[in-house]
Formats: structure tokens, sequence, C-alpha cells
């Protein structure tokens, strides 16, 4: 029975029997796994605090032959996102970490996505405003799954955004590219156009959040207006490619003032 050790990504628990619990954990390396904390319901628990979604650290597991379900023997947190003092930071750990869990297939390595997380929970400790790294986190999830559309240049007739008589992008109700406002009106200028805008103004938060790190997000201007349309856009690009809303996104949306 091999030990593993690696880093690792806590994303949810589940009661188990009276006293443990399964955790669903991404490793940097191996893919998500899930597994079985022996007493983790335990006023005084080995495993402590560490099962707290997001929290990134050491784990250790034991990995039987034909079984689903690994043993884990010990998470050693490195980084919480309790450590984190805002409540509307705290809010989100919950729907990053059910993201990651829709997203990541069991046992499949993807080393980008376990270090995106990460730099997430990293940036959630410094500070980093929750609007923008909210949307930063969406946009790189996507994209590594290789769904986020082009935010340049037009999904159906190739027209860049920015030169355009009328700019910006849009996104029609179902829809998995962003067009332009003529390609949005069927072409003929006319045409009603019900899908979510993204302003230049959200297109320029794109590029940068294509070419900045989450901790320097604080510093990229994030405009109440663009803010709200790439909100409303990522909502219904992530709705279109699960096939459904997250709970946690309902709740988060419910907590809006
Ligand atoms: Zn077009």
């Amino acid at each position: 029975m091999p030990l593993y050790t690696t880093d690792a990504l806590i994303l949810r628990t589940y009661k188990l029997g009276e006293t443990d619990r399964i955790v669903v954990f991404l490793t940097r390396d191996r893919g998500k796994k899930r597994g079985v904390a022996k007493g983790a319901r335990r006023s005084r628990s080995r495993f402590g605090a560490a099962l707290e979604p997001l929290t990134r650290g050491r784990v250790a597991y034991f990995e039987k032959e034909r079984r689903e379900l690994v043993s884990l023997n010990y998470v050693e947190a490195e980084r919480s996102p309790m450590q984190a003092a805002d409540g509307d930071a705290l809010g989100h750990v919950g729907y990053f970490a059910e993201l990651i869990d829709e997203w990541a297939p069991e046992g499949d390595p993807n080393e980008r996505l376990f270090r995106l997380g990460a730099s997430v929970v990293d940036a959630l400790v410094l500070g980093v405003p929750i609007g923008p790294l909210a949307r930063y986190f969406e946009y790189w999830l996507l994209r590594l799954q290789g769904v986020y559309p082009s935010h340049v240049a037009c999904g159906r007739c190739g027209a860049d955004f920015v030169s355009q008589p009328q700019p910006g992008a849009c996104l029609q109700p179902g829809e998995r590219v962003f067009t332009c406002w003529s390609c949005a009106r069927g072409g003929s200028g006319t045409g009603a156009v019900r899908g979510g805008p993204l302003s230049l103004d959200a297109l320029r938060f794109l590029d940068e959040a294509a070419a900045t790190g989450p901790d320097r997000l604080g510093g990229v201007p994030f405009p109440a207006r663009a803010a709200r349309e790439l909100e409303a856009v990522h909502r219904a690009l992530i709705a279109t490619h699960l096939e459904k809303e997250l709970k946690s996104a309902r709740v988060l949306r419910e907590m809006q003032p």
C-alpha cells in the first residue's frame, strides 16, 4: 500500500459515519482525489481546521489497489483562506472550491489548475479585492479548460472589438463565442440584442487578467460597469458549459445588496 505525499488544495468534505469525513482534494501532480479522513469529526482530530475548503497544504495518503477512496494520513495546512479578514472574500471561498471541483475530472493531473487555485488562495489572504479576483479566477478557469472565448476578435466575422463603429463585444444567450455588435444584430444593424455586453473597460480588464498574476489585481482598473458586465457574462458562460447554475453561485448572488 504505497504512501503518497503531495501539495494539495482541499475542495470539500462530506460526513461519513459518526466520526469520519470524506475529503475531496486536488493534488498538484495526480489530479482530484477522494479520501477518508478517519476521526476528522472528533473534537480533537489530528486534522484540526485543515479540512476547510481551499486550504492549501501538504497531504499524505495511502492508495489501495482497485479502491476509489484513498486513506488520508495527514493534512498539514500551509495557507488557509480563513486567514483572510474580509467577510466578502470568505463568502467566495465555497464558490471557488465548487467551481474547481466541477471542472476537475477525477484522477486527471492538471498542475495549472492546481496553481491557479493556490495563487487565488494566496491573493485572498493578501487582501486582493474580491470583485476583480473572482472575475480573474473565472476567466482563467474557463481558459484552462479551453472554453473562454476570444475577447479580442468577433467569433463570427473575425473583426476586432476595438476598432468597430460600436466598440465592445456581446455574448448572446446560450452562445460560446463573443461577437461584435454588428453580428449580434444579425448583420442587419437593426436586430434586437438580448445578450450581455462587454464594454471596452471590461475587455481591457480581460487583457490585464491574461497577463497579470492575481496578487497584482489591486492595481488594475475595475470600473463598476465593467464589473457588472463581466459578472453577468461569466455567469452565462459557466451555466452554458456546466449546463447548470452552481449552488454556491446562487447563494453569493442572494447575499449581494
Ligand atoms: Zn462580427
